[in-house]
């Protein structure tokens, strides 16, 4: 987001005018920022084979998803209905990647029948896979390394007692597996957590899949998962994005020295590469004094962004409709019932009703996790690109909120 004649605008676009045109609330995302940031990645791993699997689950409108193809990225999907909407997307089977959990065997047969490489996370899977498909099918294998990493205990999924991967302490019976059914293990995989900072949490995560991957003698990739940090606020500590780049292909080159054979090294980056991007845009409907602050009251909450209520989120939100002028401290609330706080204690330019506030870092987890809570309609989204806007999916209609409800006879 930029100021340009005045207006808070991207791609030369003023946000107000989206949030005239589409009304609010309305989820924006900035195409561009998604290609540099598939850019960054690529040009920090320029010296080694990387692929990124871009992890649908971050924001998974199909038209976001035929930017990422565009952009040369394949997909990881965590539901067989993301890895359907990969397909419905353009993505060949041979770019998405199935990284379930907890699912129905018959998931697992569904994935493979469309010819996507399954990333297999618990024994009886694995036992279950042998059974059935033998060496037939090439599969990968989610260990769980034991590292405690990301920014809050719901986005940390590498520790001892969470429920992902197969513990890395249980190797060896996963190589006698293994030998039984004589699978074809393709890849291995780690995913540690999400906001994750520095080079050292994933050069210890290497370590252990490099030890793990001495055991598989024809693997052709290693996972290293997501989980890149990204910036919230103004100084926010970030990924070094190069940094880590140079110091895990450096380590990555060694490894594949010793195991004879160019592998193939895989990163599945949602926050990453979509986080940025996108901004909720919101009205102000209430300025509400009180004996302890005053409240900014929007048409949204959050039923439409989670994050605030459930990871403790920071999100950056700036008055759109009033550049200067003196600031005061808000706490930013949406309209659901029940406490719904986007943002506490904020500076923001003065703030007077009908004012659109943009709600920041909205991409990633915004859309994907919103809900008809309160029995209010999920927001328009709009993506713009090359200096044009694009409605990607209508607000909903009182329509979609009866759809599939059956009424009875009482
Ligand atoms: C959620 C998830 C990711 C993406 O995590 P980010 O923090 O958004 O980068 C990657 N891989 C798997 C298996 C995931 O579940």
């Amino acid at each position: 987001m930029e100021i340009k004649n005045q207006q808070y605008s991207i791609q030369g676009i003023p946000l107000l005018e989206i949030a005239r045109k589409y009304q609010t609330p309305v989820y924006v995302y900035d195409g561009q920022k998604i290609l540099q940031q598939v850019a960054a990645l690529k040009n920090a791993f320029s010296t080694v084979n990387m692929k990124i699997k871009y992890a649908t689950k971050a924001l998974s409108n199909i038209s976001i998803l035929q930017l990422m193809r565009k952009a040369g990225t394949g997909v990881d999907a965590v539901s067989i209905e993301e890895v359907k909407l990969c397909l419905h997307a353009g993505f060949v089977p041979g770019d998405i990647m199935y990284t379930p959990n907890c699912v129905d065997f018959e998931e697992i047969r569904e994935a493979v029948d469309l010819g996507v490489m399954v990333n297999v996370d618990n024994i009886p899977m694995l036992e279950h896979f042998g059974t059935e498909y033998g060496n037939s099918v090439p599969l990968c294998i989610r260990l769980n390394p034991h590292i405690l990493a990301g920014g809050n205990s719901k986005i940390s999924v590498g520790h001892i007692d969470s429920k992902f991967g197969i513990s890395i302490l249980q190797l060896k019976h996963v190589l006698k597996i293994v030998e039984a059914y004589e699978l074809n293990v393709a890849g291995l995989h780690v995913h540690t957590g999400s906001d994750i900072l520095d080079a050292e949490v994933f050069l210890k995560g290497a370590e252990i899949l490099f030890d793990a991957a001495r055991e598989f003698a024809d693997l052709e990739f290693l996972d290293f998962g997501g989980g890149f940090k990204v910036g919230y606020k103004d100084g926010d500590i970030t990924t070094d994005i190069a940094d880590v780049g140079q110091k895990v292909s450096k380590a990555f080159q060694e490894f594949c020295k010793e195991y004879g054979k160019e592998l193939e090294i895989w990163f599945e980056p949602g926050k990453f590469l979509v986080s940025e991007c996108g901004y909720l845009l919101v009205k102000a409907n209430v300025v509400k004094p009180t004996p302890a602050t005053t409240f900014v009251g929007v048409d949204s909450g959050l039923n439409h962004l989670l994050r605030p209520m459930m990871y403790d989120a920071y999100h950056g939100v700036v008055n759109i409709s009033k550049l200067d002028g003196p600031e005061r401290v808000y706490t930013i609330v949406g309209y659901i019932c029940e406490t719904d706080t986007i943002a506490a204690d904020r500076k923001l330019k003065e703030v007077k009703e009908g004012d659109i506030l943009a709600i920041k870092n909205a991409g990633a987890y915004g859309y994907s996790m919103a809900s008809n809570y309160n029995s209010r309609f999920r927001p328009a989204e709009v993506l713009l690109m090359e200096g044009r806007d694009h409605l990607i999916r209508r607000r909903e209609t009182f329509e979609d909120l009866l759809r599939n409800q059956e009424s009875i006879e009482l």
